[in-house]
C-alpha cells in the first residue's frame, strides 16, 4: 500500500498551516497542498517546490468568495499558483463539463473522487472530449468523514493493497479535533476573526485528527500526487 499526505487548505488561517509545514519540512516528506487563498504560508510553500506540490482547491458552489464564474474562480486561483497542475473542487463539486474546462486551464491531475476506505485505488485517465484529459486519483480518507462515523479514529481497517490518499484539512490538525464540537465553535465564532490564542481553546484532546496526522507522517509515502501520476505514464 502507499499512502500519500494531502491537505485541503479551506481558508486556514496562517498559525494553522504554518506547523504542518514546520513538520513536513522537518520530516523532510512531500505533501500534495490544495489552497483555497493566498497567504505567506502558501507562498512559503510555492517557494519549495521539491517538497510541496501546491495545487489549487477551487469552491464552485454558490456564493463563492473565490469569483463570480468558473473562469473568475480559475484566473484567481491560478493567479495564486500559476503553475499548479493538481486539483480538488471543495465539497468535491464536479460534472464532466467543468472538468473539461479544468483540463483546458492546464491542470493534469483531479482528486475529487472520494472512495471512503475502498482497497485498490490507482489513478486512471478519463478524456472529457478530443484533446482534454484529466488523470484521476482518488482520495482514500478524510478526517471530515471520519469525524461523521459513530466512533470517530476507532480501530481502522487499512488492511489491502492499492493508493491511499489521505485528505486533512489543518483546522482539524490544529484542533486535534475527534467530533465537530471544536470546530463548531470556532465557526460560530469566525474561524478567520479568531486569534490563535482564542481557537487553541477548541482544541480537543482525545485521540483525533492531530494524533492520527502524526501516525501519517511516520507511514506516508514520500510523494505528491503529481509524481504518482507521472509514475503511471511512465510505466
Ligand atoms: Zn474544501
Amino acid at each position: 500500500m502507499t499512502v500519500l499526505i494531502s491537505f485541503d487548505q479551506d481558508w486556514a488561517p496562517d498559525y494553522m498551516m504554518t506547523p504542518i509545514i514546520d513538520d513536513l519540512i522537518r520530516c523532510n516528506l512531500k505533501s500534495t497542498w490544495f489552497v483555497t487563498n493566498d497567504s505567506p504560508a502558501v507562498q512559503r510553500m510555492i517557494d519549495m517546490p521539491y517538497l510541496f506540490e501546491v495545487g489549487i482547491h477551487p469552491n464552485f458552489l454558490p456564493d463563492s468568495t473565490q469569483g463570480r464564474d468558473m473562469s473568475e474562480i480559475m484566473n484567481n486561483l491560478l493567479s495564486i499558483v500559476p503553475n499548479a497542475k493538481c486539483v480538488r473542487t471543495h465539497r468535491a463539486y464536479q460534472h464532466h463539463t467543468l472538468l473539461a474546462i479544468i483540463a483546458d486551464y492546464g491542470l493534469e491531475v483531479d482528486s475529487s473522487i472520494y472512495l471512503g476506505e475502498m482497497q485498490h485505488i490507482r489513478p486512471f485517465d478519463v478524456w472529457y472530449d478530443d484533446i482534454h484529459h484529466l488523470t484521476r486519483i482518488p482520495y482514500f480518507w478524510s478526517e471530515e468523514s471520519e469525524l461523521h462515523k459513530p466512533r470517530p479514529f476507532f480501530n481502522p481497517d487499512w488492511g489491502g493493497c492499492g493508493l491511499k490518499v489521505l485528505a486533512f484539512h489543518p483546522v482539524h490538525v490544529f484542533l486535534n479535533s475527534c467530533t465537530f464540537r471544536g470546530y463548531r465553535v470556532l465557526r460560530r465564532n469566525g474561524l478567520n476573526r479568531t486569534d490563535e490564542l482564542g481557537a487553541r481553546e477548541c482544541i480537543e484532546s482525545w485521540f483525533g485528527t492531530r494524533r492520527f496526522y502524526e501516525h501519517a507522517l511516520e507511514i506516508a509515502a514520500n510523494k505528491t500526487l503529481l509524481e504518482i501520476a507521472l509514475e503511471k505514464k511512465d510505466s
